[in-house]
């Protein structure tokens, strides 16, 4: 199966006398902090009859954008369509490449496919998961478009050298900022994930670090032109209505969706700063556990400040480990188990074991712990405990 960020969503109610657990994700738990906020804005949306873009929409697209720092935003039915929105106004199609991590979410490189284009994918850095920028070059060709770095798990990309390199070969850059929404390099930076491109995208998937009650995403760009291009994309390239000059198609967001997106935004800060708390209590109960020596590797920090959509340790035994916690409830998931370049789908293109030998062996070692804002200090310990149990019992 296929896993995506944050899709493994165990339940928190455990049977008579079994403990508890840690769910690897709880959607409600927060929801008591704005819930009422959400439901006068659904009420209202309701009685409006605008049930789609609208002011709401635009409300939230300004918000989002002086949010990331960039000139535009543009509310999408997803992040996924935001990808092939943003590929679609820069042209790219047949015969075109893009060079895209092998190491991501399925839709970063099925969305290049789908446009009729090839991906290729690029070996990863072993220590903070994102696309090897010294390996880039060796993987442009002439029919090179765009490189699509993506910022895996909250933590920024080299978007420095990504952008000289493409500036240099004349390259186009497309952030796949989906799982790192507010992430920047410095606490002064105006500029956060999705915002160095020339486009970047963004996703509100319910598990994201923002999420909608539904699906949602956002295109972000600082270009004029190419805004307004993607702007006529999502709506059937048409202006105005029935006077289509563009083939586009419907990536258009729900009211609703901006609108709850919208009530949540003013909490995001605190969510993520709570994150990084989470992450730093993880790093210190497993640095004082006395684990073997390599045993577990806890996820660097090095690229600006990580936003930490998940807390992603190389472990040995993985699976092993995976199944000793699951049978405690604890919800740890494998992001990702197939690099890009070993996907049945992507067979055809002649992707092969020992192509991208630093993406195959992390993903046999990847393990992703519980990571939420509402997570307490007794979770942590019952998570941490129990990795601590799994060594100690192996020797
Ligand atoms: C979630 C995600 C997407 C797709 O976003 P959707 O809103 O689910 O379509 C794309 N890329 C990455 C890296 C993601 O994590």
């Amino acid at each position: 199966m296929a896993v995506k960020a944050g899709a493994t969503i165990a339940t928190a109610s455990a049977g008579r006398g079994e403990p508890a657990g840690v769910p690897a994700l709880n959607l409600t738990v927060g929801l008591h902090a704005y819930r009422e906020a959400l439901l006068q804005e659904i009420a209202a949306i309701c009685d409006s009859g605008q049930y789609i873009l609208g002011e709401r929409v635009a409300r939230f697209e300004s918000a989002m954008a002086e949010y990331c720092g960039t000139r535009h935003a543009l509310g999408i039915s997803s992040g996924t369509d935001a990808l092939l929105l943003a590929m679609m106004a820069l042209e790219i199609g047949t015969g075109d490449e893009v060079i895209v991590p092998t190491f991501t979410f399925f839709a970063s490189g099925g969305c290049v496919a789908r446009l009729g284009a090839k991906p290729v994918f690029c070996d990863i850095e072993e220590d903070t998961f994102n696309i090897d920028v010294s390996q880039i070059e060796r993987h442009i060709t002439p029919r090179t478009r765009a490189i699509m770095p993506v910022h895996l798990y909250g933590q920024l990309a080299d978007m420095a050298d990504i952008k000289a390199l493409a500036a240099r070969r004349g390259l186009r850059t497309i952030e796949d900022a989906a799982q790192a929404i507010g992430a920047r390099f410095t606490p002064a930076d105006r500029r956060r994930a999705g915002a160095f491109g020339d486009f970047g995208c963004l996703s509100f998937y319910p598990t994201k670090n923002l999420g909608a009650i539904g699906d949602a995403g956002m295109l972000l760009t600082d270009d004029d032109a190419l805004f307004e291009r993607a702007r006529l994309l999502r709506t059937h390239g048409e202006s105005p209505k029935y006077f289509h000059h563009l083939i586009g198609g419907n990536f258009r967001i729900d009211a609703l969706q901006a609108a709850i997106l919208h009530v949540k935004m003013p909490h995001l800060e605190a969510w993520t700063e709570r994150r990084r708390q989470v992450a730093e209590r993880y790093r210190a109960l497993l640095a004082e556990a006395g684990l073997p020596p390599g045993a577990v590797r806890v996820p660097v920090e090095r690229s600006g400040l990580h936003v930490y959509h998940q807390f992603v340790l190389r472990v040995q035994r993985r699976d092993e480990l995976i199944k000793h916690m699951a049978e405690r409830r604890i919800g740890c998931g494998v992001y990702y188990p197939v690099p890009l370049h070993m996907q049945k789908c992507f067979a055809h293109l002649g992707g092969k074991k020992g192509d991208c030998p630093v993406a195959e062996r992390i993903a046999g070692e990847v393990m992703a712990l519980p990571i939420y804002p509402e997570l307490t200090e007794a979770q942590l310990r019952i998570v941490v405990d129990a990795i601590v149990q799994f060594y100690r019992a192996r020797g």
